[in-house]
């Protein structure tokens, strides 16, 4: 790390002059700045953008005016608050360290730089960003921007996921990172990653840091940073039962842990034939087929197959060319789901729980069909 009066701190002031006139001084976590305000939003921004960040971050700040109160509430109602930003886990990360943040730190956020990295989903970068930010505390940071910039800059080929390259682009952070206004510095690295040096098109015309750029005097920002190995994604299928009772949907809970822990999906079986057997089992006669579509996660794709059946209302279908006889199927098929549906979805009186992003596209589908 440099003071600014260094003579290598050319990087550091071409940054912040930048910063100056052109960086980001408006966003909500900015203003009124707290450690827990801004520990939040860098939670909320890992893999996400900042105009999709904006809304759910001012719904969690209302709830959830401090860091006690988002420890104190129950975990559905942070995950509903959740809904649709994705990476459940980060939400559910960031309640289990509000928690510890309440009985270990009496409800204070910790300063300290070990401290805050041990706290649950908190990373290196995280860790850096929120004591700088708040603080001025001169901890550099990298996240996936400024690993971008950084790459470009210094010419650093291979992948930043390998341990060996993010540990080279860890020492540059560190070195190209002044000792003072590290606030600002940080922030600018940030905002050129998001503004200046994007993924494609990078507009080097406008950088601060174009007359030394490597990538730009060698005209080749395209081969920065390396790209991950390729690797194909396994694909898995799903199907999901919409049942209906009387405008009620039955959902379950899912595990606290992988993917969608702790929120609601629909029944989900392996396969049309134990969902159909399943309906058999329930006396359940006809159903009807949702278009199928795909949901991907970062390790594999789900092709989703939605099957819509109504408790009530067998009888009045059975000339509707749009709806499938459940057929003769005898499998036996140990029902877990209709006699023991521990929760109805009441999307007139919705409660707040967290929901899956197909989930809660298939129920807005429902709602459109069902209630028009
Ligand atoms: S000059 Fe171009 S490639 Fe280099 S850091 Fe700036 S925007 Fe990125």
């Amino acid at each position: 790390m440099l003071a600014l009066s260094s003579p290598n701190a050319p990087f550091a002031h071409a940054v912040l002059n930048w910063y100056a006139k052109f960086g980001r001084k408006h966003l909500p976590w900015q203003q009124n700045k707290s450690l827990y305000g801004v520990w939040l939003s860098e939670v909320m921004l890992q893999q996400t953008q900042v105009a999709t960040v904006i809304p759910y971050f001012e719904r969690f700040v209302k709830t959830f005016p401090n860091v006690t109160a988002l420890a104190n509430a129950p975990l559905d109602e942070v995950l509903h608050l959740w809904t649709g930003l994705g990476y459940y886990a980060r939400a559910r990360n960031l309640h289990k360290a509000a928690q510890t943040i309440r009985d270990q730190y009496e409800g204070n956020f910790p300063t300290d730089f070990e401290q805050v990295w041990g706290l649950t989903g908190v990373g290196r970068s995280t860790a850096g960003a929120v004591l700088s930010s708040c603080l001025n505390a001169p901890y550099p940071i990298l996240d996936g921007n400024v690993k971008r910039v950084l790459s470009r800059y210094f010419a650093i080929s291979g992948w930043p996921g390998e341990k060996k390259v993010e540990e080279q682009l860890w020492q540059l952070s560190a070195q190209v990172t002044p000792t003072e206004q590290v606030a600002d510095f940080n922030q600018a690295m940030m905002d050129i990653g998001a503004m200046v040096c994007t993924r494609t098109k990078p507009k080097c015309d406008l950088c601060p840091l174009k007359a030394t750029c490597q990538a730009n005097l060698q005209q080749n920002w395209q081969n920065y940073p390396g790209k991950k190995p390729k690797k194909t994604l396994p694909e898995r299928s799903s199907y999901f039962l919409i049942l209906n009772a009387k405008g009620k949907v039955a959902l379950e809970q899912r595990e606290n842990s992988g993917i969608w822990g702790g929120l609601y999906c629909f029944p989900q079986f392996e396969n049309k034939v134990d969902l159909l057997a399943f309906l058999h089992k329930q006396g359940i006669a006809y159903y009807q087929e949702w278009s199928s579509f795909r949901h991907t996660f970062s390790h594999f794709h789900l092709d989703i197959y939605p099957i819509y059946a109504d408790v009530d209302m067998q009888e009045r279908l059975q000339d509707r060319s749009d709806w499938k006889k459940v057929g003769e199927n005898k499998r036996e098929y140990e029902s877990t789901v209709l006699s023991e549906v521990k929760y109805w979805y009441d999307p007139q009186n919705p409660t707040q729980i967290g929901l899956a992003a197909p989930v809660k596209s298939l129920l807005m589908q429902f709602i459109r069909n069902y209630y028009g």
